[in-house]
């Protein structure tokens, strides 16, 4: 067993990251790391990897080697280990010679903790690796060694003599990539088959899950946005021109959104991913290309404009949002034009089968009519008992009616039509439209024309989709998608089958708000926005992301608690010694900069009332005036009477009221609540006018 005490463990975890607390397995893994011992970390976005092994790294002898895949991801650690006050670097091919024997200087004087290392310079790291300056070996993204999985990267190969290079140091591979499989994969390429293994849950609590039809989907991401003002976003498109086209749309309406995609050169893309980390962009309109360096805790929503081809690939994109733990959301727009174009994409692939099976399950998962998160979890082999209650099928189950008869008209226009047409003819015919193609085929004169006009366009859609989910009918892909008749079809058609098929639920329109820019704001309205200003304006100071400063969950308990000690500013999660000591003080003096404008404010408000009173309003029309109740502006009056202004308050109640106030408090003497003159008063006299007795009662005094 390692000697270092839990004690000391989360004193070091509190004074160097912030937190008082670990999370689920981070200290089990730490303590396996401190023991010496290989370690496979199976963790999803956002679970906190990262402290796995910095915090090992505190107490180990020597440099803590971390390869890690991205470049522009490493650059990012490290600013964030050294803002707590950890000395950290990285090397990688993008440096000059110079900063590299920088490195090599720093790691002889053992001035460094941790050296992030990209896979493919490591060769160059030989002379440093054969000396014994190395103390542990992390692996992040680890999935990317094995073929099998969705990620490989051909340098990473090299990492298998690490092992025999360094068979003392233990080794911790991490990843967020589940499967079983790539698990064994990753073990046996590492030559480390008897690492513990620590596998967390794969539940992100925090994301809410949605699912929309994706009818009119531009305005309604345009309504989304607006309603999310200050928030930060991805919106994943099937493809490069998708992104642009909605980039531009979403720019016509003031929402400050940028593309990105693998066909932009490398600045332009590094533009974009600089200026989304640092909160200079809201949203980034992109393709799957975009995300894998995108380490940035407060992306708050994570929209699908399509769908995407598995449930691998869909779960780690909607878990780059949130990674601090607050609350964030994931919709989903879901349009069978999608999921036809995803067949035509992997048509005629090696692992065909595959893809359509992965294909089918993302789409059981946006057409699902039980709790979406049961069903993601049990694709990666985690089954939870209780529905989630934050995914909107738990928030708004849906209902259930019997559908026999939409059934039976959707069927026999299918059955008429022969099994030639894919779904918008179908639709079209049953509603009886007038255009070219119907008449055309003089499909107007089929006896199932027009039987279902009263029924909309869009939900004619969704019972459709519901009889192909239910295998009363299907579409054959390889015959431009037409809809056909299935074994099923007679039950309903023939022998009266009970149909049961679910009402469209109406998406809400959301509330229109006004777009303002992120973080530029300069709105000094809510204390929040100050401090987020403030954090900009010191992240582009020291030219880092913003989060690394404090991230949101960070910033909000500020806002909450107002700390203005130094021991109170330590006490915020979030917040080490070394942030304390940089950071503290600038954070404490605009919360006090801002209280006293509070203060300020309030003094102003009952300056307003005064002004009104003095130029002969009553006290109505100077709540009216001013959107106050009116026993706030009494209280503001009390509050001038008091300080010697001259208020008539006595107009205000009457002589006799007064006199029994007066009574009451020679009775209740040093009573100053309110409630007990009531009750004394045997409830005859209004709070209103004890307030105004006692405000009185106390200047006469
Ligand atoms: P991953 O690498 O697994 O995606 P990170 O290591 O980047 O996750 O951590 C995700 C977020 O969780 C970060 O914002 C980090 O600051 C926060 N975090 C990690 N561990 C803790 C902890 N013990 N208490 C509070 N926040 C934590
Ligand atoms: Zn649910």
């Amino acid at each position: 067993m390692t000697d270092i005490g839990e004690k000391e463990l989360l004193k070091k975890l509190k004074t160097n990251f912030g937190y008082d607390s670990f999370r689920s397995n981070q200290q089990a893994i730490v303590e396996n790391v401190l023991n010496k011992k290989d370690t496979l970390v199976i963790m999803p976005t956002g679970g906190g990897k990262s402290i796995c092994f910095q915090l090992p790294s505190l107490f180990i002898e020597g440099v803590t080697l971390v390869i890690s895949p991205l470049i522009a991801l490493m650059k990012d650690q490290v600013d964030s280990l050294k803002a707590n006050g950890i000395p950290a670097m990285f090397f990688n091919s993008s440096q000059s010679s110079e900063e590299q024997q920088e490195v090599f200087n720093a790691i002889a004087d053992k001035k460094i903790q941790l050296l992030y290392v990209a896979p493919e310079s490591l060769l160059l790291l030989q002379n440093v690796l054969n000396q014994s300056y190395i103390g542990c070996v992390a692996i992040d993204e680890a999935h990317c060694i094995s073929s099998w999985g969705h990620d490989f990267r051909p340098s990473y190969k090299q990492l298998a003599f690490l092992k025999k290079t360094l068979p003392e140091v233990p080794i911790i591979a991490l990843t967020a990539t589940a499967d079983k499989a790539t698990q064994e994969d990753i073990l046996e390429q590492l030559s480390i088959p008897h690492a513990t293994r620590f596998i967390s849950s794969f539940n992100r609590e925090n994301i809410t899950l949605e699912v929309r039809p994706a009818n009119e989907r531009i305005q309604q991401i345009i309504d989304y946005i607006g309603k999310r003002a200050n928030e930060a976003g991805i919106i994943y498109c099937l493809s490069r021109k998708t992104t642009e086209q909605l980039a531009a749309k979403l720019k016509q309406n003031n929402i400050d959104a940028r593309a990105y995609h693998a066909g932009l050169t490398f600045d332009e893309r590094a533009a974009t991913q600089e200026a989304f980390i640092k909160d200079n962009c809201q949203v980034v309109c992109a393709t799957v290309a975009f995300g894998m360096g995108i380490d940035k805790s407060n992306v708050r929503w994570v929209i699908h404009y399509n769908m995407p081809k598995n449930i691998e690939g869909y779960y780690q994109e909607i878990g780059r949002s949130g990674r601090d733990g607050l609350e964030s959301h994931a919709l989903l727009f879901h349009s069978y034009a999608d999921v036809i174009q995803l067949r035509k994409f992997i048509e005629g692939t090696s692992n065909q089968e595959v893809q359509e099976a992965k294909l089918d399950r993302m789409k059981q998962f946006a057409e699902a009519t039980v709790c979406r998160r049961k069903i993601l979890l049990s694709y990666f082999g985690e089954l939870i008992e209780e529905n989630c209650g934050n995914c909107d099928v738990c928030k708004n189950p849906p209902k259930f009616f019997d559908g026999t008869v939409i059934a039976q008209k959707a069927l026999s226009a299918i059955y008429r039509l022969k099994g030639k047409e894919a779904l918008g003819t179908v639709v079209d015919v049953l509603r009886g439209a007038q255009n070219a193609k119907v008449l055309d085929k003089n499909y107007n004169t089929l006896k199932t024309y027009g039987v279902g006009k009263e029924t909309s366009w869009k939900d004619w859609q969704h019972y459709i989709i519901q009889l192909i989910n239910q295998g009363y009918c299907q579409i054959a892909f390889h015959e431009n998608n037409a809809l056909q008749l299935t074994d099923f079809s007679s039950k309903v058609l023939f022998n009266n089958e009970k149909v049961q098929l679910t009402t469209p639920v109406e998406v809400k329109k959301e509330e229109k708000r006004k777009v303002t820019k992120i973080t530029k704001s300069t709105s000094k309205n809510s204390l929040f926005d100050r401090l987020r200003a403030l954090r900009y304006r010191i992240a582009t100071e020291e030219n880092i992301a913003a989060y690394l400063v404090f991230n949101d969950a960070t910033l909000r308990e500020i806002e909450k608690e107002r700390p203005q000690t130094d021991n109170e500013f330590l006490a915020i999660s979030g917040v080490g010694q070394r942030k304390l000591e940089v950071y503290g003080g600038e954070f404490m003096e605009e919360i006090k900069t801002f209280l006293k404008e509070k203060k300020k404010n309030k003094k102003d408000t009952t300056l307003e009332t005064y002004k009104l009173y003095e130029e002969g309003f009553t006290i109505e029309e100077i709540a009216e005036a001013r959107g106050l109740k009116a026993q706030t502006i009494f209280s503001h009056l009390s509050k001038l009477y008091l300080e010697g202004k001259d208020i008539a308050l006595d107009k205000f109640i009457d002589a006799n009221q007064l006199k029994l106030i007066a009574n009451a408090k020679k009775v209740l003497k040093n009573e100053t609540a309110l409630k007990p003159y009531f009750e004394f008063l045997e409830e005859k006299i209004p709070y209103e006018q004890i307030r105004i007795g006692l405000t009185i009662l106390q200047k006469k005094r």
